[in-house]
């Protein structure tokens, strides 16, 4: 019953940004619950590896080539998966990026390259997985943030990017309801990735900030978003839509 509940047999995952860190933790999860996985980045090395990786688990997986910031590669994507795999049940938007400065720093091009990534693309991906996901119903998962809830000083368009992507949840999955169309987000909190890594070297202090801060004591790793991904993406979260569900150790309930 529980396993029925979760399978994703037949099914067909698109993870944007699923070549590494969260996607690649979130498409092994889907894969080990037996979805065949669409894997999309911007780097071809990256790319490969992350589908080759997804193979050795007995996975069926694609890889392509996308900048989800351009709306007609978003719509190529779609295309390829439907060519690849002949449906689209699931969507992950995923790919994200951070510029970490005051707000009084950015320039508009580094404000557009942040929203672009993280927010216009989840719309401009749902959009284009739509019409095939409206005629058997689908799971979109959208990726937020603490900073979905929190502000902070040196990532203001990252924040607003993220606060976005909660009211993005929330509106599609009102709209598609009626086409069986489930939306969700998952708001991460400190987990270690490449994007991490990258602001960990940059701030010393941050280690032990995060530490301090996350009531487990720990660093969340890619894999601790696979169980979320499954349940979101199986039929186990039928009746769940429009929510935004923190996976944080504790971050969020914390003062
Ligand atoms: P990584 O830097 O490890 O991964 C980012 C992914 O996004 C890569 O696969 C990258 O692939 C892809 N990507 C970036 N820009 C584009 C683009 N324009 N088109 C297509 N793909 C793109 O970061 P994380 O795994 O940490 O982050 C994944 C998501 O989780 C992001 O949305 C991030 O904001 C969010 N998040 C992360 C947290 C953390 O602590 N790590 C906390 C909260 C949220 P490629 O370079 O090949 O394009």
């Amino acid at each position: 019953m529980a396993a029925e509940l979760f399978s994703l047999t037949g099914k067909v995952a698109i993870v944007t940004g699923g070549n590494g860190g969260i996607g690649l933790g979130m498409a092994k999860g889907l894969a080990g619950a037996s979805a065949k996985i669409f894997v999309v980045g911007r780097n071809a090395e990256k790319n490969a590896a992350a589908a080759e990786a997804l193979k050795q688990t007995g996975a069926e997986a694609e890889a392509f080539i996308a900048d989800v910031t351009s709306e007609p590669e978003c719509q190529a994507m779609a295309a390829a998966a439907l060519q690849r795999f002949g449906r689209i049940d699931i969507l992950i938007n995923n790919a994200g990026i951070n510029v970490r400065k005051q707000p009084e720093e950015y320039t508009l091009e580094e404000w557009r390259a942040v929203m672009d990534t993280n927010l216009t693309s989840a719309f401009s991906c749902s959009q284009a997985v739509y019409p095939a996901m409206k005629l058997e119903g689908g799971k979109i998962i959208n990726i937020g943030s603490m900073l979905s809830i929190f502000g902070t000083s040196f990532a203001a368009p990252y924040a607003a990017s993220k606060g976005g992507i909660v009211q993005l949840t929330k509106s599609l999955a009102s709209a598609w309801a009626k086409d069986n169309i489930q939306v969700n987000a998952v708001l991460p909190g400190w987990i270690d990735t490449d994007l991490t890594r990258g602001a960990r070297a940059a701030i010393p202090t941050l280690n032990s900030r995060v530490l301090m801060r996350t009531p487990a004591r720990r660093w969340g790793t890619p894999d601790d978003l696979s169980g979320i991904a499954v349940f979101l993406a199986s039929c186990a979260s039928d009746f769940i839509t429009g929510t935004a569900i923190p996976v944080d150790g504790g971050y969020s309930s914390e003062i």
